[in-house]
C-alpha cells in the first residue's frame, strides 16, 4: 500500500492556550493538502483543546508512561492521553532518552502500553555526533530499534497503520543543519531492511520511515525525494503554520505534477 506522506509537528515544551490559533491555522491549511497526513504533538495540556477543534489534523502526545496507572507522580499513562483525544504518541525521542535516562527496554515497554491503549506510535531513533564520526551510526540505530520496537504480535496485520519510525540524528535536531541526503538514504534503507527482517516483506515495507532534524521548507523537497523517506518529524519549524505548512506543501508537490 502506498501511504500518504506523514508530516508531524513536535511542539516539545512550547505552547500555552495562546498557541491554539496557530493549531487552528495548521488545521485549516491541512484541509487544502489532503494528499499529506498532517499531525501535531503539542504539550499534554493542549491535546484536548486541539483535538476538540481539529477537523483535519491528527493530535498526539510526545511521550507516555509505560504503566497503566499507579503511584507515578507527574507521569501520564497511554490510556489518559488517548482519553484526552490523542491518536498517537511519539516514543524514544532523543531528548527523553538523554534527559530522562530512557533505555531501549523502557521505550519498548511504553510502546507496548501505547498499542494496548489503541494508540499509533512514532518510534524515534538516531545516533549522536560521536557515533556518526566513529562510523557506527547504522549499527547503532539498528540495535536501538531492535531494543525499542514493540513485540510483533501486538502489531500483526496492521503494522503500517500503527507504527511509524522516525530517524532523527541527534546532531541534526535543533541545530539548523539537517543530515545530508546521502546519509538519510543510507540510514532509511538500513531501517527498511531491518523492518522487513523483523516483520516480513509486506508489512515491513508498509511502515513509513520519516526523517527529523532541522527540516524546513527550504530543504524539505530534497529530503522528500530520498528513497524510503515517508515524511518528516518537525520540531522548531512546526511552531508556526507558515513554516510547517511550507513543509507539508513540499511533501504534496510530487503528487501535483
Ligand atoms: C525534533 O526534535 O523532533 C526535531 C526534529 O526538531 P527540529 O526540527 O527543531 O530539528
Amino acid at each position: 500500500m502506498t501511504r500518504r506522506p506523514y508530516i508531524v509537528g513536535n511542539w516539545k515544551m512550547h505552547g500555552t492556550r495562546a498557541m491554539l490559533s496557530e493549531a487552528r491555522a495548521i488545521d485549516r491549511a491541512a484541509q487544502r493538502h489532503m494528499k499529506v497526513e498532517v499531525a501535531l504533538a503539542p504539550p499534554y495540556t493542549l491535546i484536548h483543546p486541539i483535538h476538540r477543534e481539529a477537523e483535519q489534523i491528527g493530535v498526539g502526545a510526545q511521550d507516555c508512561h509505560h504503566a497503566e496507572g499507579g503511584a507515578h507522580t507527574g507521569d501520564i499513562s497511554a490510556a489518559m492521553i488517548a482519553d484526552a483525544g490523542a491518536k498517537f504518541v511519539i516514543l524514544g525521542h532523543s531528548e527523553r532518552r538523554t534527559a530522562h535516562g530512557e533505555t531501549d527496554s523502557r521505550v519498548q515497554a511504553k510502546a507496548e502500553s501505547a498499542l494496548a491503549a489503541g494508540l499509533r506510535i512514532i518510534m524515534c531513533c538516531g545516533e549522536s555526533a560521536e557515533t556518526r564520526e566513529s562510523g557506527n551510526a547504522v549499527a547503532f540505530v539498528k540495535a536501538q530499534l531492535r531494543g525499542s520496537l514493540p513485540a510483533f504480535e501486538q502489531l500483526l496485520g496492521e503494522l503500517g497503520d500503527r507504527l511509524t519510525v522516525a530517524y532523527e540524528p541527534i546532531w541534526a535536531i535543533g541545530t539548523g543543519t539537517a543530515a545530508t541526503t546521502d546519509d538519510i538514504a543510507e540510514m532509511h534503507a538500513a531501517i527498511r531492511s531491518l523492518l522487513v527482517e523483523l516483520y516480513g516483506e509486506e508489512q515491513g515495507n508498509d511502515v513509513r520511515i520519516i526523517y527529523g532534524g532541522s527540516v524546513k521548507p527550504e530543504n524539505a523537497t530534497a529530503i522528500f525525494a530520498v528513497p524510503n523517506v515517508g515524511g518528516a518529524l518537525v520540531g522548531g519549524a512546526s511552531l508556526t503554520a507558515d513554516t510547517f505548512m511550507g513543509i507539508a506543501l513540499a511533501a504534496s508537490e510530487p503528487f501535483d505534477v
